[in-house]
């Protein structure tokens, strides 16, 4: 049975896998027209088998590298995972996160910087998931917000700070 999904994981750049059973399996592991596929079946469908295939994004969620000249880190693989998970399957990735424990993932402490090749893949620091820098941002979303709001004056607001400032210069006039 095969739930329709089809996508890029054996590395081809093209679509090159279908899901079987609710695992994926190389699309060019056929060795003959219409026969059975002979590669593949260890990753999990994020479609159908949303939570096995999240389960295995934290397999490797401690450990970094690089793959075809790519780094990676276990941290951003899973939010890759989730955000694949959520685009397939929302109701299943959901209900997989919602009962998450927090664990500990590999991260470099500048993405970009590994990325472009200025910080090596190797040095990385731990995040437990979920991060609490996205916590912290949207602390410091709202705190901007907030700060910003008083900046917003009505045209009422001016006109009274304006005369609180010719009272200030001149008192007597302002008390009458
Ligand atoms: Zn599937």
């Amino acid at each position: 049975m095969s739930c329709g999904y089809e996508g890029y994981e054996f590395g081809g750049g093209y679509i090159d896998s279908c899901c079987i059973d609710g695992f994926l399996w190389d699309l060019d592991s056929c060795d003959e027209p219409g026969g059975g596929l002979t590669h593949g079946g260890d990753f999990a469908c994020p479609r159908c088998n949303t939570g096995a295939f999240l389960e295995q994004a934290i397999e490797d969620a401690e450990s970094c590298g690089v793959s075809m000249r790519t780094p990676w880190c276990g941290a951003e693989q899973w939010e890759r995972a989730v955000a694949k998970a959520r685009k397939e399957n929302q109701e299943g990735a959901e209900a997989f996160l919602a009962s998450l424990k927090p664990f500990i993932a590999a991260d470099w402490p500048d993405r970009q910087a590994v990325h472009e090749g200025r910080a090596s893949w190797e040095n990385t620091i731990s995040r437990q998931w979920p991060w609490e820098q996205e916590a912290q941002e949207q602390i410091e979303q709202k705190l901007t917000r907030s700060r910003k709001e008083p900046m917003i004056f009505l045209p009422s607001e001016i006109e009274r700070a304006a005369f609180m400032a010719r009272s200030a210069l001149n008192p007597e006039r302002a008390e009458k």
